[in-house]
């Protein structure tokens, strides 16, 4: 809607207040008009009252004057003596008679008409007048005093009387004509003046209805608005104001009501905006106190963390570790007491250098050095040694663990780094490092080392993809020399076959003592077997010439087993297996030889993992089962004792001899299961036994070193005594003289731990391995079992029977019993029985036997001529 029209309605009061003015000028114009006419009028009558009655008495009163000037003249005339006097009065006369003579005649044309009596009588007398007077003057001029003053007094006096008289009359007339003339022209003027002022009024009286009703009209409407604004002051947006008329306050109250209507929009949406505004200020508020809590928290947390970072700061400035803090670029910013007092610098030297600058380059590691640069400049963490100058100029190694400090954004500010001085720490380890990895008597590398140098050969030979030579080298014979002339010149013959060794092989190659009288060697880069050769030769060569030693001349050759990488074994330790597995088929080849690692040593290597694996659940399908053997006294051939055996038949495998599985049991650490059960099967049986009458009987049980590892074999024995009801002196526990040779004291400590349970322990195979009589001094055995080996050349070889011999004499000497194996003959018994071996055990007896086959065994046996022999 338009608010206003602009053509029709535009400048409306604009042209009602033109329209006011022009009328007032109107107005003001008849009322100047009016007060013009009554002023002219007023005029004319003015000219008119001074015409009619003004000029006559005016011209009346100079007659009058003129008259009694001329009369006064006349009377003194006839006193003037002098001639000259009374000329010049007679001329003055003369004038004046003539002057009042045209005055009248003046007078009389234009007043006479109305006063014509008085003209006449004045014209009447004038004339006489004339004639006295100039009788008088004449008399005068003459002297005759007297006369002139007769003519004067009585002829002159009466004309002059009745003139006067007539002029004051006139002068009445006129005055008396004047007055009414006045009074009428003032009457006229009144009532001018009158008609003026009723004119003026009524005007005033429209003009001011007008401006009333204008002002009215104006204020009632400026009044409604000004309550409508009053309203909207007060908020009340309902109430409009009235459209009416066509002018500017119409499209004012349009536009005010326009106004009204979006302020009323505008207050609506306030007021959703404010209801608005108050929810969210009510969220916020609550959201604000939420944080407030939140933030007394953090504030309360802050003082914590405050707290714990003042304690923290007191800690890393006190803390015995150096700690050094680098910005990110790696400058130092902060260094504790620890690192300042380990480096020898001040504060001020090590504040603003590089990280970097403390590290002495060319005695820390390469890669190191490398790495806690990178981990520096990558914002990783690093943790390794490095070493550092002090600041006297030496060098100190340093365990460091740099770590980068992240803000919660995950930006890395800064860099932590702990140091801790291992100097010492580290010769100590070199040391122990050097003897950890090289032999003490020969200073090669020892086992470990010469595995990792195995490993590492394998890694650069598949990376290159060369083949890799292991030879596994066994002394021949060096046992016998320990045990003849004395470890010292045993150590001597070491040292010197190790340098030999040295020399045959080229630098690049590595020799390493396994241990004993192994040695490993290996060559890193060859391209075929062949390539073996040569070095072969030379060692052969080299160990052709006897050893020189104390005065003695020792022929030590070697026993050499090769395995090539790849085709024998794609890491380390199952080269250097295979390689001893060739070096045993070296032994067995008879000595001083070598053996490459073959597809018959694979095959026996397949079936071992087949063992391996068979072996594993053999107990839990009952495949295991024991045999016995009787043991029997030498010279009375009573049965006293038997030795259980363990028997394997495996479903996939058939029957495997224990010699193919304990072994593999023991390094698999299956024996101490499978050596449980048997000891609790084969108390259990003797307990059965002794209900059948076999009464007296020892019970003789194998055992693995592995099973004396810890205290659990004892629990197990006693248990199985326990539930056997049987006595401990009945069991012999069988140990070989390996489990001595692995860790003696931890041997010696396990054996007399088990001695105290009161059982026996026998060592078993003398004669197999070291061979020590001394161990039977030193260790805690009660029996001596003399191996199979031995007895069965016992008739024809003079050096076993020479040593049964002196085992058992030496046994003997100590109180231990002696027990010879494998006894097949009567011969071999009847030796053992002269030897005063004390028991026998062999299939001479019986084999082992299972054991219902051992009872009915055992009936033969009582009954047969053999136990009865020497009864
Ligand atoms: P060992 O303890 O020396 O047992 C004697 C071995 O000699 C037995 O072999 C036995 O059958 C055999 N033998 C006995 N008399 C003669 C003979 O006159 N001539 C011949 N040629 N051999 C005879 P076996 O049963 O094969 O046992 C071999 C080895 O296995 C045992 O040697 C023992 O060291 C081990 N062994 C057997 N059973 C067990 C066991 O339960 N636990 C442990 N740890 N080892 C066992
Ligand atoms: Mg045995
Ligand atoms: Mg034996």
């Amino acid at each position: 809607m338009a608010l206003f029209d602009s053509k029709k309605h535009q400048l409306t009061i604009q042209r009602k207040l033109l329209f006011g003015a022009i009328l007032m000028a109107l107005f003001v114009g008849v009322l100047l008009s009016v007060a013009q006419q009554i002023a002219q009028q007023s005029t004319q009558q003015q000219a008119e009252i001074q015409n009619q009655a003004v000029r006559p008495l005016v011209q009346v009163n100079a007659l009058q004057s003129l008259i009694y000037r001329i009369r006064v003249t006349e009377v003194n005339l006839h006193v003037e003596s002098d001639f000259f006097a009374l000329t010049a009065a007679t001329e003055k006369l003369s004038a004046d008679i003539q002057l009042f003579e045209h005055s009248w005649r003046a007078f009389i044309d234009e007043f006479g008409d109305g006063h014509d009596r008085q003209v006449r009588s004045i014209d009447d007398n004038w004339q006489r007048l004339k004639s006295s007077i100039n009788k008088v003057i004449q008399s005068a001029v003459d002297g005759q005093i007297a006369e002139a003053f007769r003519l004067s007094q009585f002829e002159s006096q009466p004309r002059f009387n009745v003139i006067a008289k007539d002029l004051e009359i006139l002068v009445t007339q006129i005055e008396i004509s004047t007055d009414g003339f006045i009074i009428e022209a003032v009457a006229e003027l009144e009532s001018q003046q009158q008609r003026f002022l009723l004119i003026s009024l009524v005007g005033m009286l429209i003009a001011i209805i007008l401006m009333i009703w204008f002002s009215r009209y104006f204020v009632l409407r400026l009044n409604r608005m000004r309550q409508a604004f009053f309203r909207i002051a007060n908020g009340d947006l309902e109430h409009k104001v009235d459209v009416v008329g066509h002018d500017e306050l119409t499209a004012l109250a349009r536009s005010f009501n326009a106004m009204q209507e979006k302020l009323a929009d505008r207050q609506t949406a306030l007021t959703q905006a404010r209801l608005l505004l108050e929810e969210r200020v009510k969220e916020r508020t609550k959201e604000l106190k939420e944080s407030n809590l939140k933030l007394r928290e953090e504030v309360v947390e802050r003082a914590k963390i405050q707290q714990e970072l003042k304690v923290l700061s007191l800690a890393v400035s006190q803390t015995p570790v150096s700690i050094i803090i680098s910005d990110a670029r790696g400058m130092i910013e902060y260094v504790n007491d620890a690192a300042i007092q380990a480096s020898g610098f001040v504060e001020e030297d090590l504040l603003g250098k590089s990280a970097i600058s403390l590290i002495d380059q060319q005695q820390t590691k390469k890669a190191s050095f490398i790495d806690f640069t990178q981990a520096l400049n990558n914002d990783q963490e690093w943790a390794g040694e490095l070493c550092a100058t002090r600041r006297s100029g030496q060098s100190c190694w340093e365990a460091v663990h740099l770590s980068p400090v992240t803000t919660t954004e995950s930006e890395i500010t800064h860099y932590l780094i702990i140091k801790e001085d291992i100097t010492e720490r580290r010769e100590q380890e070199q040391k122990l490092l050097y003897q950890a990895s090289y032999d003490a008597l020969t200073e090669l590398p020892n086992r470990t080392l010469g595995m990792e140098r195995l490993a590492q050969g394998v890694i650069n030979a598949r990376r290159l993809q060369h083949k890799l030579a292991v030879m596994f080298i066994d002394l021949d014979g060096f046992k016998n020399v320990n045990d003849s002339l004395g470890h010292d010149i045993g150590d001597q013959l070491l040292i010197k076959a190790a340098s030999r060794l040295l020399n045959t092989v080229r630098e690049s190659d590595v020799v390493a003592r396994l241990g004993g009288d192994e040695f490993l060697i290996i060559m890193p880069a060859i391209s075929e077997q062949s390539d073996c050769f040569p070095v072969l030769d030379k060692i052969k060569h080299a160990f052709s010439e006897t050893f020189q030693l104390a005065g003695h001349s020792l022929a030590v050759t070697p026993s050499i087993g090769l395995s090539i990488f790849p085709e024998d074994g794609e890491d380390g330790a199952i080269l250097l297996r295979n390689a001893d597995l060739a070096m045993y088929q070296a032994k067995e080849a008879g000595r001083n030889t070598y053996r490459f690692f073959n597809h018959q040593i694979h095959e026996n290597l397949t079936m071992r993992m087949q063992v391996e694996t068979q072996l594993k659940s053999a107990l839990e399908k009952q495949e295991l089962s024991l045999s016995y053997q009787p043991i029997v006294e030498a010279q009375t051939r009573k049965l006293v004792g038997v030795e259980a055996l363990l028997r394997w038949n495996n479903e996939l495998l058939g029957p495997v001899s224990p010699d193919q599985f304990i072994g593999i049991a023991e390094q698999t650490g299956l024996i101490v299961p499978i050596g449980n059960w048997v000891i609790q099967t084969a108390c259990m049986q003797i307990a059965d036994w002794r209900t059948q009458g076999l009464r007296d009987l020892s019970l003789a049980i194998n055992v693995s070193p592995r099973q004396l590892h810890g205290d659990g074999l004892g629990a197990v024995i006693d248990q199985a005594l326990g539930a056997a009801n049987l006595n401990p002196e009945s069991l012999i526990l069988e140990v070989t003289e390996g489990l001595l040779i692995r860790n003696p004291t931890e041997a010696k400590r396990t054996l007399e731990a088990l001695k105290e349970l009161g059982i026996g322990i026998a060592m078993d195979d003398f004669g197999t391995g070291y061979s020590s009589l001394s161990n039977l001094k030193n260790y805690p055995f009660d029996i001596l079992k003399i191996d199979r080996t031995f007895v069965r050349d016992i008739a024809s070889d003079p050096e076993d029977c020479a040593l049964i011999s002196a085992a058992i004499s030496m046994s003997a000497g100590l109180g231990l019993p002696v027990v010879a194996e494998g006894v097949e003959t009567e011969q071999q018994l009847n030796i053992l029985a002269d030897m005063n071996c004390d028991r026998v055990q062999g299939y001479y007896f019986s084999k082992p036997l299972a054991p219902e086959e051992f009872l009915l065994w055992v009936k033969d046996y009582q009954s047969s001529d053999i136990s009865s022999t020497n009864e």
